[in-house]
């Protein structure tokens, strides 16, 4: 069986080609959470309300501070939780729907940020990479062998890396294996969570370029998360910026960091280093930390460390809105 037969056995086509790989709604993650014996239970809002839409050969950009909940954003995307509302299509299919859920899950992979905890240590890489294959499709042996060394050299891992373990590997190539175990089942989209924070500089860029030339390839759709806004302006076709759960900024990458429109997206951007003396920004300093999830703040949740908040902003809260072709959740904008 060819490996595009296979794909399509087992795969979760069947969508048209302008049906978006993903499309989120409203989606939610709420939990419950404890305070004590005798008070009552909190809801932590860790996702409220996210919608955006990813096409083939795209890359969304999702970015924002630690807690502002990127990473249950990737959870949700990837199958690991069920959203608490909200819907979720892949490829036009409704992931919360029990029958398409095994099929979807093969074809949404996720880069990890640690390499290392992702692959098996008793594993050769051989075997790290046909797993997925052995589980999920009819291949033949040698036709796993076959994919299994085409994909390790479209990653620059030579024949002989393959019989060797994850331990005799060092941090970049660690992170090329588990792309190409993420890439090896062919799958429409891949959500990369922070997938180079844990690298050298000049290692960062050679993986950075290695997702953009298997997208060229593959036209795979990446959910690319990362607190890195150089790493984000390399790689994204469009960017979405939240804060506390919630999108405050969605919109095309050029535009998005040519003329930031939101306070918190300005002040984001301001803070990331520029090469070019003509592309340097005034830095927009916001203070305090991210309020508590627990304890969000009343009407604008970003209020309390906005620079150009008024009274008002205390009291509503900002719905997303279309300004100048993107989507902003600021009054004053
Ligand atoms: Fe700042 Fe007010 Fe806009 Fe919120 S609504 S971002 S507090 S100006």
């Amino acid at each position: 069986m060819s490996a595009a037969q296979d794909k399509a056995v087992a795969g979760a086509g069947g969508a048209a080609e302008d049906t978006p790989l993903l499309r989120a709604r409203d989606l939610a993650r709420h939990y419950a959470v404890s305070r004590g014996w005798f008070a009552a239970k909190a809801t932590v809002k860790a996702l409220d309300g996210v919608s955006f839409e990813l096409r083939a050969g795209r890359t969304l950009a999702v970015v924002g501070e630690s807690g502002c909940g990127k990473s249950t954003l990737a959870r949700a995307l990837t199958l690991i939780e069920t959203p608490t509302s909200g819907e979720l299509l892949i490829h036009g299919r409704d992931a919360s729907d029990a029958s398409a859920r095994k099929a979807l899950r093969r074809d949404v992979q996720m880069v990890f940020q640690n390499p290392y905890a992702a692959l098996n240590p008793r594993k050769t890489i051989a075997s790290t990479l046909a797993e997925p294959l052995v589980i999920n499709t009819r291949l033949s042996r040698a036709e796993r062998q076959e994919r299994v060394e085409a994909l390790a050299a479209k990653v620059g891992l030579r024949m002989e890396h393959l019989r060797r373990y994850p331990h005799m590997f060092s941090g970049g190539q660690r992170q090329r294996i588990a792309i190409a175990r993420a890439m090896v089942l062919q799958p429409g989209i891949v959500v990369a969570d922070e997938p180079t924070s844990a690298l050298d500089l000049s290692i960062q860029a050679q993986i950075l370029n290695l997702f953009m030339d298997l997208q060229e390839e593959f036209r795979t759709g990446y959910v690319f998360i990362s607190h890195n806004l150089a790493v984000v302006e390399h790689v994204a076709d469009e960017v979405l910026v939240m804060y506390l759960g919630r999108v405050v900024e969605r919109g095309e990458k050029r535009q998005l960091f040519a003329r930031p429109l939101h306070p918190y997206t300005q002040a984001l951007i301001s803070a990331t280093p520029a090469l070019r003396p003509a592309d340097r920004r005034a830095r927009i300093r916001i203070h305090g930390e991210l309020p508590s999830p627990l304890k969000p703040p009343s009407g604008c949740a970003f209020h309390q460390r906005c620079p150009m908040a008024i009274p008002r902003c205390a009291q509503v809260r900002p719905e997303l809105r279309e300004v100048d072709g993107r989507m902003v959740a600021c009054d004053l904008v």
